[in-house]
This record gives C-alpha cells, structure tokens and sequence, in this order.
C-alpha cells in the first residue's frame, strides 16, 4: 500500500508533539508539524519527523488550514491546542481534526465538566459558592484561566480567604475563581483510551504531577515550616511514575467507562473518544477523588514513549498513547471508517 496515501498525523509543536509524531512514525503514517520559528528548530532535530512547517505565530494557523485539508492531514489535538488557538480556532477547524469538537464546550467550562462527572457517579472535591458555607479547611482556591496549577493558592480560615482574595484583587466585581475542599492525598492521572475501533476502555499509562513547591514542602522540618509559612503553589514542572495498586485497577476502569457512558447522553450520541485523562486524589480511605478531565492526549502520557505497564496488557510491542492514536487512525483508514473518528 502507498504510504501516500495514508493520512498525514499532523499536530502542533508543544507538550507532546514529539511523541505524536513518533507514534505515527511507527505506525507508518507520514507525519507534519507546524510549529512557530524560534521552536521550529527541535523538531528538525529527530529524523521521525517528516515535515515541519514553520508560522510566525499561532495566529498565521488559519491559513494553513486549505492546504492541509486538500494533503488530508489529521490534526492531533493536545494540552496546548486551546491554549495557542483559542476553543473558537479549535471548534471551527476545517482540517480532519481527532476526536469530538463537541466534547470541547463541556471540557472548557468547570461547571460543566462538575456536571458531566457528577452525571458519571464520579467522586468530586465540594465546591463552596457560599463562602460562608465553608465548614472544612483548608480550602484551594482556583482562579479561572490558571494553566498548569499556577495562580492556585491555599486558605487556612475564613479571614486569611477574605485576605489573599483581596491582596489579587478577587474581591471586586464578577467571581473568578471556584473554591474547593482540599483533598489531602495522592494525585494519580490516569490516561485512558476509548476505541472506537475495537469498541473498547483501555488504560494505558498512569503518572502523578510533580508541582513546586508543594512537593518540595515535605523536605522541611515542621518547626521550619511553622516559622516561615510558606504558601504551596502547585506549578507543575513535571511528571513520574506510578503504578496503581490493583485491587483500585476495576474502579479506575469502571470511573472511565462511566464518564463515556455519561458523554453519550450529556454531549452527544457518539460521545467521547479516543485518549482522555481523569485527574485523581487517593485519600487513605483508598477512594478516588476527581479533580478534572482532560479530553485529550495529557503530557504525563510522555513518559510512557516507549511503553508502559498497562499498555502492556493489551499490546505485545511498545505502545504509547500517541502511537495508539496512531493505530487507531490507521485502523479506521483501512475499514473506511475514518469518519468515524475524524471530523
Ligand atoms: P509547553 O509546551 O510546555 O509550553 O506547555 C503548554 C501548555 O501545556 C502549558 O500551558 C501547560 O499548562 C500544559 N502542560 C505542559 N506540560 C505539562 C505537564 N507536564 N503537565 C500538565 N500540563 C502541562
Ligand atoms: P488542576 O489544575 O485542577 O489540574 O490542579 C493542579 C494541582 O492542584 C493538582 O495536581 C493538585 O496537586 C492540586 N489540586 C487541585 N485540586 C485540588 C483539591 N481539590 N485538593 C487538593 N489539591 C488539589
């Protein structure tokens, strides 16, 4: 079969692009990324990429669009593609795009997300919107628009809440921010991948956040601690491994499960597919919490290049959740099905 043929993998140079593009490399498809100057340079680094096309900005993507429709290109979505092209480029892009737009409405908004987890029987922090409510503390506090756990902060009282709201100027005007319970455990991301083609929940891959300073706050003594106070922040800067115990290994599926079956009723019939990530704390009582959902590829899945130990349950070579993307788009190619995944 003509390699040509086969649809171009295409995504966007950031957060997990290297393993996209590898992913398809091995699974034989051709692959693209677009990437503006000053980054364009990484990806010409590895020999598995096949064309980087450079823009001056994320801006320029609009322009590209009929030239990669009529290459019949497929854009992979990641953790950067709202963030650089805004939900409007997203939802409107005339390229093949990889998954449900529909899905992006309830995934961008927090009371919708509460609403569809909440639909799938899914565990969730308490949310205050009474702030005179507050019956347990600590709370966190998350303002809108906060990228990777920055502009989060902890409130220890009510007063030291009306304070830290006001030193940022949260107490005027319209709220921006949501304030939840704060869930003293593990955080646990486990990434999921609903199969449209083999009519299954895989989970492939697990990692846990790493986020400083609050996981660099349990190497201080805690008489160090009580003297300077320090406020957690919660930027992550990186992840690693873990492996979840079994006996919670059913739960995490069924949650999984849950949240498809919730999308088909709530979003739309087809509902959600393709990779996903439920963002999990484990308290001791060994009960999941949920936090978010991503509804696409996550960088913690970066880890897992070159396999993982759940993938390894259900594939006997390497499989990453950007080659799994990979496979899946080139599954549908050779049944005809690619509109089943492609819109
Ligand atoms: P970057 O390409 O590193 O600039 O990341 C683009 C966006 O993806 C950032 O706004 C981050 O919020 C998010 N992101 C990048 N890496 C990670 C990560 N390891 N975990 C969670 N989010 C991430
Ligand atoms: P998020 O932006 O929702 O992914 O959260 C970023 C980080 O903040 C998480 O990885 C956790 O470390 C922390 N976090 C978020 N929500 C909570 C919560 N309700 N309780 C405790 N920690 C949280």
């Amino acid at each position: 079969m003509s390699h040509r043929s086969f649809p171009t993998i295409t995504t966007l140079g950031s957060h997990s692009a290297l393993q996209i593009l590898r992913g398809a490399h091995d699974e034989d498809l051709p692959n693209l990324v677009i990437a503006p100057r000053g980054k364009d340079g990484l990806y010409r680094r590895y020999p598995f990429v096949d064309e980087v096309l450079s823009i001056e900005r994320y801006g320029d993507f609009p322009r590209l669009e009929e030239d990669l429709s009529s290459r019949g290109a497929v854009m992979v979505p990641h953790g950067s593609f709202v963030a650089y092209l805004g939900e409007e480029v997203n939802a409107r892009m005339r390229v093949g795009y990889y998954g449900n737009r529909e899905v992006l409405r309830w995934e961008g908004s927090r009371d919708l997300q509460r609403r569809w987890l909440s639909a799938a029987d899914i565990p969730q922090p308490r949310e205050y919107t009474d702030l005179a409510a507050i019956d347990a503390w600590p709370v966190l506090v998350k303002t809108f628009g906060a990228a990777g756990g920055s502009g989060y902060f902890l409130a220890r009282s009510s007063e030291q809440l009306a304070q830290e709201l006001a030193a940022r100027g949260l107490d005027q005007g319209p709220r921006r921010y949501t304030v939840q319970q704060y869930v003293l455990g593990v955080t646990l991301y486990i990434h999921y991948f609903q199969s449209v083609l083999r009519d299954r929940l895989e989970i492939l891959s697990m990692d846990r956040r790493y986020e400083t300073n609050v996981d660099g706050l349990g190497r201080l003594p805690q008489q160090v601690q009580a003297e300077i106070q320090p406020q957690p922040s919660y930027v992550v800067v990186g992840n690693s491994e873990l492996v979840l115990r079994e006996s919670m290994l059913e739960e995490a599926y069924q949650m999984g499960e849950r949240v498809v079956a919730a999308s088909k009723a709530l979003v739309s019939p087809r509902g959600l597919w393709g990779p996903f990530c439920l963002e999990t704390l484990i308290t001791p009582d060994l009960r999941f919490h949920v936090i978010e959902i991503s509804c696409r590829i996550v960088a913690g899945t970066n880890l897992f290049v070159a396999g993982s130990p759940y993938a390894a349950f259900f594939f006997d070579e390497p499989m990453s959740t950007g080659r799994r993307i990979a496979r899946e788009i080139r599954e549908a190619y050779q049944a005809g099905r690619l509109d089943e995944i492609v819109g």
